[in-house]
């Protein structure tokens, strides 16, 4: 029996309490990520906190089953449908095909995805496979009278609604209104500046690397359709929970509601779950400011990917969160007194099922109040600092880890295996281990390896894995 769970839906506005279409069971849709280029941390924050997401709603008895598209083709470097094509840029700045390009990234990023605890989606669908399914969902929206063709392209009519933007306030919409009449491009095939692309012919790039034959002529689908044909391919015509960035309110998650729901006839999903930005000082982070800080980055540079996890866990999922590298090593220093404090727990003893199941209630309900991850990360020190027997405290530990994914005991159990090394040493490994990162970093191979020999003199042995730089005494 699952039990209640809140959390803030966009739609609505205000935290509700979540009622699924079927009892104990949820449908889950995310938006996955456009794989022209590296995924920054700041995406994997949205991640993150949709996984917290999943876990909580599993850890309040329900049964989650979740998809997630891969976007590659028909994503614009604007998301109201002007610019280039990011795949095909992406491909021109590599000199690589499209494919190419998109396995390599699809792959870059389930690693990052994997690296920093996230359990991956039930089903994984690259927009390239569901071509038949965009096309029949154009047909159907313009036998319905919610798209019309022009110039060679079909357009989604924006007009046919009584209300386009279902997300936002009457100041907002005001706003929106404004911002879409000054969007510089200008299409003159759309009969309203909020229409948006369904599917392109040969009007827009020509040298467009994946095209398809449809009843319009050869081409390529818009971004939007593929969430909605994606979604309801797997989990059908009603949703229960929808997720993003908040920068996908608008226009993708109003285009999808649009056309998703033109096309049904019907409401379509329920709950809108939006995840806030991640800043770094000079402000929102993203692709365009040169180097992309991934977990990947992290990582190279010596860090515990589940450390950024843990950065991320603090704090709520609604609110901007400011990124440096004074703060993670703030996160590092206190993640590793976390797992100094479990690895000191002794496993011996009878378990109190009555004070776990107390403690194991509070986690539950602070994570059902609009996943309040942080409440729950304060209610681990909680039991940490209690007055029960270790082995209460354990089970515990385990059962609140099942959604933290912070591998609490696994890193506590390394910790007392490594309980006999040398303070000094390590934060000398740790320096060196950085050191040789910035220096591969830089091409300078030679400096890298001399730090790799110098280390094993000293009978530290450093590998690379995919969890980072791992080290050992040989
Ligand atoms: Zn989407």
């Amino acid at each position: 029996m699952a039990e209640k769970f809140s959390f803030y839906n966009s739609l609505t506005r205000k935290v509700e309490e979540f009622v699924p279409l079927e009892p104990g069971k949820v449908s889950m849709y995310t938006c996955g990520p456009t794989v022209y280029h590296y995924a920054h941390i700041g995406n994997i924050r949205t991640y993150i906190m949709q996984d917290a997401l999943v876990k909580a709603l599993t850890y309040a008895g329900y049964e989650v089953k979740r998809v997630m598209n891969i976007t590659d083709v028909g994503h614009l470097s604007s998301d109201a449908d002007t610019g280039e094509d990011k795949m095909l840029a992406g491909a021109k700045r590599e000199h690589k095909s499209v494919m190419e390009i998109a396995k390599f990234y699809t792959d870059a990023f389930f690693r990052d995805f994997e690296a920093v605890g996230n359990k991956m989606p039930d089903v994984i669908e690259p927009a390239t496979n569901c071509i038949p399914e965009f096309i029949h969902m154009i047909e159907v929206l313009l036998q319905k009278g919610y798209a019309y063709q022009a110039g060679g392209n079909i357009y989604f009519d924006t007009s046919k609604l009584d209300d386009y933007y279902v997300f936002s306030s009457s100041v907002e919409k005001e706003e929106l209104q404004i911002g879409v009449r000054d969007d510089v491009e200008e299409d003159i095939n759309k009969k309203n500046k909020t229409d948006f692309v369904l599917w392109f012919t040969k009007s827009k790039f020509e040298d467009q690397a994946l095209k398809w034959d449809s009843p319009w002529g050869v081409g390529y689908p818009g971004w939007h359709i593929e969430c909605s044909c994606i979604s309801m391919k797997h989990l059908g015509d009603r949703l229960d929970i929808h997720c993003g960035g908040v920068d996908n309110i608008f226009p993708h998650h109003t285009n999808e509601i649009a056309q998703s729901e033109s096309y049904l006839g019907h409401d379509w999903c329920r709950y809108w779950f939006h995840s806030n930005h991640l800043n770094d000082r000079a402000g929102k982070m993203s692709k365009s400011k040169g180097a992309v800080l991934t977990v990947s980055v992290l990582m190279e540079k010596g860090y515990d990917p589940l450390v950024y996890r843990f950065f991320c866990l603090q704090s709520h999922y609604r609110k901007p969160l400011e990124f440096s590298f004074d703060v993670l090593d703030n996160t590092r220093a206190t993640y590793n007194k976390l797992i100094k404090r479990v690895s000191e727990l002794n496993a011996r003893g009878e378990v109190s099922e009555e004070a776990k199941k107390e403690y194991m209630d509070r986690f539950r309900e602070a994570l059902s109040d609009d996943l309040n991850t942080s409440m729950a990360i304060t209610i681990l020190y909680d039991v940490l600092k209690a007055d029960l027997d270790d082995a209460t405290k354990l089970s515990i530990v385990e059962s609140f880890d099942t959604v933290l994914s912070l591998d609490l005991i696994g890193h506590a159990k390394k910790l007392s295996e490594d309980a006999s090394v040398d303070p000094e040493l390590e934060k000398y490994v740790l320096e060196q281990i950085a050191k040789r990162a910035e220096a591969k970093k830089a091409k300078d191979f030679a400096t890298a390896d001399a730090i790799r020999n110098e280390l094993l003199e000293k009978g530290v042995e450093i590998k690379d894995t995919r969890e980072g730089v791992k080290w050992q005494l040989i």
